[in-house]
């Protein structure tokens, strides 16, 4: 053995030390969480602290900054960890059916092994620490019946999944099979086109897949040139059909653990046509299993209403009336009775809570039919919300105290020739989710990002920084308003590929400026928002045509625009159909010319007092200098904005666009604090 190779040895020995002292660690850590489950079972209010979730986050996450790691890579390991911490604490909180038996537990699931069904069995049921013995069901209805005749102890049910929506056969099984819901499992699916070598997309003649599968990934399957699609039995003998085929022109569409199962090759990754695709399962057993009540629970019913006026609506006013989230509603044909329903509802709920209970007695009253499936532990909400896995940006949610709005007010508001954006028509602040950030509530949302997007090191650069300091969102402009036609255009849809690209690398919601209305409905397939530039305010066009499309907008003012003129630029988005408008206060013209555009503050309590919708504010564009952007940020929040968006650059000084008003990544970072305290 020569020196270098010895020195490679010791050093993987190492490693194999450090390892093992990780995996210890997390026995270490799962046999505390298992006590404090233990003690929580006795005292606690609720399972799930999520403050605590957040502070630990926090910490650790600082830890790891001072020990040269990867706070994001940290962050995001932990949200797993803790993820899975929490399924082993709510685990205390129920009680299963087969109880402590001795052999594994019997999980059925449709398809072969390496299908996403049996991949997500093992993601529910990992967490037990038992043997697990997993079957394969030819179909759905023969898995059913395995639960139900007691030949399995659970059934993993897909019912419906984020791109193709319901599973309509998974549906009418729960109604006719007598067997109870005793879980949920949300699994990501991503899909692979999988072939017996590693040949070129282009030599692809022939895919198979499951249906679902195809569909969900039409766009790219479509795009195969000479290409034949079928279907076929599940994803997973797809691949095992591929490989006894022995075709290089052949390829299955599946996952990356059923290409490995089978020893074939991922040709090409991310293939499905939107990125975000989750599949719901349901779990079923024989019997139902009750739950602890203070761990978050789902309730999921069937039912049939009577033939009589506003049956449905009844029968849901019960849950308002009880306070109960609906979280789904579905309906499927009433078996023999043609031209009526069988309505199936989640809520939020336990039903080892007095008011679902007394909810359900009620509904009872109300229908022709019901059905309880049970009540079990949801995997849709909180931490385990899609894109939740990294710690939100720690500001604190500012306190708003109760606003209100005189009938005085409301008069005025009312000979406005803005209706829809208006107080007078909607009280309530409107509220804008994407993916996991909420904009318009109590917490002020950061957006940061470059001017422009430049390059792929640039907006990955700044994407990192931004998001350990907590950014909420990831701005960048692909298609850029410039003053001189010889300056930077921007980099326009290779651009928008890299933005989107940073944006999903570290779990941020990109916004991007469209100028063109030509580009609307291109850019809103991958942007979560959609930005207008203060130049196209009144661009009446491109307000019509953003009107058309289900993506937020973030309205920016007119440089010479008036608070009700930008109102009424508003009101053409949200007459024309979209109601998810932010407005965004970045600097009007003034006589004074010693920051680029005076920032207009008072447009904020404005703004609050005439419309719903959220106000945020750009202090960058507005000083046009890094130096004055801390306080004007400040100030933004204290004057109640919900939010800011200011621009960041790893080498201001070489930026293609906006470098004065850009700041470094150790402002940025001071100013984060700062926003903080
Ligand atoms: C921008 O945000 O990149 C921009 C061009 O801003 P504004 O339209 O406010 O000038
Ligand atoms: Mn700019």
């Amino acid at each position: 053995m020569n020196q270098k190779n010895k020195t490679i040895e010791t050093l993987r020995t190492e490693i194999d030390q450090a390892d093992r002292a990780v995996i210890e660690a997390l026995a270490k850590r799962e046999n505390l969480v298992a006590q404090i489950a233990e003690s929580k079972h006795e005292s606690a209010p609720q399972i799930r602290d999520e403050l605590r979730e957040t502070a630990v986050l926090q910490h650790l996450t600082e830890l790891a900054g001072d020990l040269g790691l990867d706070t994001y890579f940290v962050g995001k390991l932990y949200r797993d960890i803790m993820n899975h911490s929490v399924r082993i604490q709510e685990e205390r909180f129920r009680d299963r059916v087969p109880p402590e038996q001795a052999g594994a537990l019997r999980i059925g699931y449709q398809g072969t092994e390496g299908a996403y069904s049996s991949l997500a069995a093992k993601q529910h049921f990992g967490s037990l620490g038992k043997a697990l013995q997993l079957r394969g069901y030819e179909t759905f209805a023969d898995m059913m019946a395995a639960v139900r005749d007691g030949a399995l102890d659970y059934g993993m049910l897909p019912v419906e999944n984020t791109t193709a929506g319901s599973i309509n056969e998974a549906y009418d099984l729960l109604a006719q099979m007598d067997v109870k819901v005793v879980g949920e499992e949300i699994f990501k699916v991503e899909h692979c086109l999988v072939a017996l070598e590693e040949v070129h997309v282009s030599q692809i003649r022939r895919v198979l897949s499951h249906p679902q599968a195809l569909l969900q990934c039409s766009r790219f399957l479509s795009g195969l040139e000479n290409c034949q699609v079928e279907s076929y039995v599940d994803t997973a003998m797809a691949v095992q059909k591929v490989r006894e085929e022995r075709n290089l022109s052949q390829a299955a569409v599946a996952s990356e653990e059923a290409a490995r199962h089978f020893g074939l090759y991922v040709i090409q990754r991310d293939i499905a046509n939107q990125r975000d695709n989750y599949t719901r399962f349901v779990v079923v057993a024989k019997q139902v299993e009750a739950v602890d009540a203070r761990v978050a629970c789902k309730t999921s019913i069937i039912f049939a209403v009577r033939d009589e006026k506003g049956a449905l609506l009844s029968a849901l006013n019960v849950l308002a009336a009880h306070g109960l989230n609906l979280t789904k509603l579905e309906s499927r044909p009433r078996p023999n009775v043609p031209w009526h329903y069988l309505f199936y509802v989640d809520f939020q709920g336990n039903l080892a809570n007095d008011g679902v209970a007394q909810a359900l007695r009620e509904l009872a009253g109300l229908t022709e039919y019901l059905k309880v499936l049970g009540a079990y532990p949801e995997r849709t909400g909180g931490g385990n919300q899609v894109g939740a896995e990294i710690a939100p940006s720690p500001l604190i949610p500012l306190p708003r105290g109760e606003r209100e709005i005189s009938a005085e007010t409301i008069k005025l508001l009312e000979k406005k020739a803005y209706r829809l954006a208006s107080r007078a028509t909607r009280v309530e602040d409107t509220l804008i989710q994407v993916q996991h950030v909420v904009i318009g509530g109590d917490r002020p949302v950061i957006m940061a990002g470059p001017c422009s997007v430049e390059s792929r090191e640039q907006v990955m650069a700044v994407a990192k920084k931004v998001k350990e300091c907590g950014a909420d969102i990831l701005r960048g402009g692909v298609f850029k308003p410039r003053t001189s036609p010889y300056d930077f255009q921007g980099l326009g849809y290779e651009g928008l590929d890299l933005l989107y690209e940073a944006g999903r690398q570290y779990g941020m919601p990109i916004i991007t400026e469209v100028m063109h209305p030509n580009d609307v409905k291109r850019v809103a397939e991958k942007a979560d928002i959609i930005q207008i530039g203060a130049r196209n305010m009144q661009n009446f066009s491109l307000l019509k045509e953003l009107g058309t499309i289900d993506r937020p907008v973030m309205l920016k003012r007119g440089l010479m625009s008036t608070i009700d003129e930008w109102l009424n630029a508003a009101e053409y988005i949200l007459a024309h159909g979209n109601q998810r408008v932010i407005l965004c206060e970045r600097g009007i013209r003034t006589f004074e010319t010693a920051t680029r555009s005076t920032l207009d503050l008072s447009a904020v309590p404005v703004l609050k007092e005439r419309t719903h919708l959220p106000v945020i504010v750009d202090p960058s564009h507005a000083a046009g200098t890094w130096q004055y952007i801390s306080p004007l940020a400040e100030a933004a929040l204290a004057v109640g904005a919900h939010g800011i968006i200011v621009e960041v650059h790893p080498e201001p000084k070489k930026a293609l666009s906006d470098g004065p008003q850009a700041l470094k990544f150790d402002t940025f970072a001071a100013l984060m604090s700062r926003l903080r305290r």
